[in-house]
């Protein structure tokens, strides 16, 4: 048997198989084991090297010891900031540059850095850069949306890092969120974020880790096995104004939910982004409810995904909440 889940959000439909449920176990061991294998004396990413980047945009400094979080251009972009912004047709097709700020956060100093090891405090630089640089871009008009992006590991280089990204357009997954949480509005007058919270808080049965300000859980239509949603108590659109004690609190829940990851799923890799309110005025919404979305990259069915849209999730959200509740004494 399978069950057919439908997303309060986006409205949109996942199956999730209860019969051969796949347990956390069998997805491990990962194989090839995720190793960092590449070589630290070419990475760009380490202390020294620096001149093998382009010009430092902002960095964090500790005492006598140089830079603790360092961010600096991407030499790749998939966006650039120069360029016109106008919007063109091609026959009935819409064209567009990609304008746009494409930055990379080198998260630590150390090449085998790791969020599940990080100190609380060294995630709080981090935070601090992004919200730094969000408040920054947002100066420019021509950016609308911003997405902070990790992959782990890294594609090309295994040196903690992420990516925040400005775009003049507001990518289709935010599109699909703020259309469901303003019909949601229209037909309760509430906030969908809010009222999943609440829900999850009356359930627990999906709930990961519950802290002052964040609650942590496997959402109700989980697309994919193990997926996990940071979601902040209280109301607010935007990610980039976090309050000093919320940004503590953060910094403890993102380290300690992957160390579960580390630890109880052996270091698989992952996928984390943090969904923000577009801004500028015209765009601004304040009815969204900022988060943060992780994904593993592991048992996916990407054919029948690409092919009719609906998501396959051979893991119950329940199996996987309750899976990474343990290890409450470590
Ligand atoms: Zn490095
Ligand atoms: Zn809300
Ligand atoms: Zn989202």
């Amino acid at each position: 048997m399978a069950e057919l889940r439908r997303d309060p959000l986006t409205r949109m439909w996942v199956v999730v198989t209860t019969d051969h449920p796949k347990g956390p176990s069998d997805y491990l061991p990962f194989k090839p084991p995720y190793q960092l294998q590449d070589a630290e004396g070419a990475c760009p990413f380490c202390p020294g090297n620096e001149s093998m980047t382009p010009e430092e945009i902002f960095s964090t400094q500790e005492e006598g010891k140089g830079w603790s979080v360092r961010v600096i251009p991407n030499k790749y972009p998939f966006f650039r900031i120069e360029g016109e912004f106008d919007r063109r047709p091609d026959g009935m097709y819409d064209v567009m540059e990609a304008i746009g700020a494409h930055e990379i956060v080198v998260e630590a100093p150390e090449h085998h850095q790791n969020l599940a090891f990080m100190e609380p405090s060294q995630i709080r630089r981090v935070l601090l850069a992004y919200q730094e640089r969000l408040i920054d871009l947002e100066k420019d008009r021509r950016f609308i949306q911003f997405l902070i992006l990790k992959n782990y590991p890294g594609l090309f280089n295994r040196h903690p890092h992420s990516h925040i990204i400005a775009m003049p357009v507001i990518p289709r997954r935010i599109d699909e969120e703020i259309l469901g949480i303003l019909d949601y509005y229209q037909r309760k007058e509430r906030c969908i974020f809010c009222d999943i919270l609440r829900e999850e808080m009356s359930g627990r049965k999906r709930i990961i880790i519950e802290t002052g300000h964040f609650l942590i859980f496997s959402p109700f239509a989980s697309r994919y096995p193990f997926e996990t949603w940071i979601v902040p108590k209280k109301h607010r659109p935007d990610f980039h104004p976090l309050h000093e004690d919320e940004a503590e609190d953060l910094s403890i829940a993102i380290q300690s939910l992957f160390l579960k990851f580390y630890k109880l799923l052996s270091n698989p890799p992952y996928s984390l982004t943090f969904h923000t309110s577009p801004v500028q005025e015209r765009f601004h919404r304040p009815e969204y409810h900022w988060h943060i979305e992780t994904r593993l990259r592991i048992g996916l069915r990407e054919g029948f995904e690409w092919g009719t849209g609906f998501f396959v999730n051979p893991t119950p959200p329940e199996d996987a909440a309750a899976f990474l509740r343990k290890m409450e004494s470590d």
